[in-house]
């Protein structure tokens, strides 16, 4: 099986926030759980790097748009590297590999008709890139941001969406997952209720140079949200190669966030549509993370800055927060406190801890070797609940994961781990070896390093450094990253294991 994931190309007029990260560690997680699974993934990020805002902002630093792009680019990749994101590619929308692709379809589509020439009036709002009919206007400004608008009339080259509005609609409703969660295709049928317009997909040249060439208009470049989009399709080898492209095309899945929800699930749909090519197979678009109630900003200074989180608390407890603290669709609130919070209970006390004791008990009872257990079934109610829930493990998160639930998955491993939390408190084996009931130790040590070797598996996908940390600690030579190694009993006596310090030390306030 194959599996094509993309995140959005990240726009680089500014720095990349908490929910730049948000996604792309959403996405790395589908892809690392795929790879578990044995697909073969195209995990796909990249820049968005065309457009009026990027000529304001190199303007503003005294650079050439093309060095001020140059200039940005790397926090992108140096943060995807910082957080262990394992994508397969990382496009920019100044690549020839890209531009090639836009002009490909531009002029299919002034050959097909699809694309028309037009005189375009009406109010544009520059920071937003966006134009407004006049009935548009909110106290004559931008409906979106409030600012000033200037009236433009111009030459422009439109792209027919209204054409396939009708087939659009029949697509949405004749498949369930094409937009998800449900709230979000609900939007976008009633949005489809209105008749839409046609999509200006040119800017002139004598306004906005920044931008890949019109190839039927030496006049114009193209509008970036037109540009941006093709890189699904040029990622996976477009025009370039096409045992490559028909391999991963159609997208299995597109992670987007809700707020640029119509350009995917609107135009993007009818882009491809109108090039003859087949839909992805879903558009997923997540929440926003709000600081205390309060959406982020730069002038409201509550940016989170991702590096700076995971430099304080660690990748990994990062990681797990976002993909934990809410199910993956609706809003989240950010805070440090609820951070250090889950840090505390879930990562120190109940994963931290289980591992900690459960090794220091091997070392000391059993010279630190993983003991035989006997043959002789699971003898008591708790250990059969606990070999059980272990059994469950893979279904569990399986059918978490194709929902896209996170923390749905998670919870579905925090539940073995807080089993086997209880089952040490309950057999307390400090009493199992004052009275010399060796055998019954030997059991017990045996199925707590189980669970937790299966823990170890089940965790890859969404902590990679702790499931590997915890490999190490276990004494396992390797990763065995692999769904079927999450069957439980297969952890073999006589393994030397290396405890380490405790994972997630408890932080105080
Ligand atoms: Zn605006």
């Amino acid at each position: 099986m194959k599996y094509y994931i993309t995140t959005p190309l990240y726009y680089v007029n500014g720095n990349p926030h908490i929910g730049h990260s948000y996604t792309n560690i959403a996405c790395d997680t589908l892809a690392r759980f795929r790879r578990l699974e044995g697909d073969e993934v195209l995990f796909v990020t990249g820049t968005d790097e065309h457009g009026q805002k990027i000529k304001e902002a190199a303007d503003a630093k005294g650079m050439t748009p093309r060095d001020f792009v140059d200039s940005v680019v790397p926090k992108f990749s140096e943060l995807w590297k910082k957080l262990n994101i394992t994508y397969d590619d990382f496009i920019r929308t100044t690549e020839p590999r890209h531009e090639k692709v836009v002009q490909a379809i531009l002029e299919m589509f002034h050959k097909n008709g699809d694309l028309y020439e037009g005189e375009y009036s009406g109010w544009y709002c520059t920071p937003c890139e966006s134009f407004w009919t006049k009935s548009q206007l909110v106290n004559e400004n931008c409906p979106d941001c409030g600012r000033h608008v200037e009236q433009i009339k111009e030459k422009n080259f439109f792209f027919r969406l209204s054409k396939y509005q009708k087939w659009l609609l029949d697509y949405i409703e004749a498949h369930e997952d094409f937009i998800l969660p449900v709230i979000r295709r609900n939007e976008i049928l009633s949005f489809l209720k209105n008749p839409l317009n046609d999509l200006c997909v040119s800017r002139p040249k004598a306004r906005l140079s920044w931008g890949i060439d019109m190839p039927f208009s030496k006049d114009h470049v193209t509008y970036v949200w037109f540009d941006a989009l093709l890189n699904y399709i040029a990622a996976c080898g477009y025009g370039a190669d096409e045992a490559k492209f028909k391999k991963f095309w159609p997208a299995d899945i597109h992670v987007i966030g809700k707020d640029i929800l119509r350009m995917h699930a609107v135009n993007w749909p009818i882009m491809l549509h109108a090039a003859g090519l087949e839909m992805p197979k879903t558009i997923f678009a997540h929440g926003w993370w709000k600081i205390g109630g309060d959406k982020m900003s730069k002038s409201k200074g509550n940016v989170v800055d991702p590096l700076e989180m995971a430099d304080k608390y660690g990748i990994d407890a990062y990681r797990f927060f976002l993909l934990k603290e809410v199910s993956f669709g609706a809003d989240g609130s950010f805070s440090e406190e609820a951070l250090v919070s889950r840090i505390n209970s879930d990562l120190a006390n109940d994963l931290g801890n289980l591992l900690h004791r459960t090794l220091s008990m091997i070392d000391k009872y059993f010279s630190g070797i993983v003991p035989e257990r006997r043959d002789i079934g699971l003898a008591d109610d708790i250990t059969k609940a606990m070999a059980e829930k272990a059994g469950k493990i893979e279904h569990g998160i399986r059918s978490a994961m194709n929902k896209i639930d996170f923390s749905r998955a998670l919870a579905v491993i925090w539940e073995l781990i807080n089993m086997a939390n209880k089952f040490i408190e309950q057999k307390a084996p400090w009493k199992l070896s004052k009275a010399g009931k060796t055998d019954e130790l030997k059991d017990m040590m045996y199925d707590l390093y189980e669970v937790l070797r299966i823990v170890s598996v089940a965790l890859w996908p969404f902590m990679p450094s702790t499931a590997e940390e915890m490999t190490r600690q276990l004494g396992l030579s390797e990763t065995k990253a692999e769904l079927k190694y999450l069957s439980w009993s297969l952890a073999r006596s006589g393994t030397k294991i290396n405890k380490g310090n405790p994972l997630f030390p408890r932080i105080e306030d």
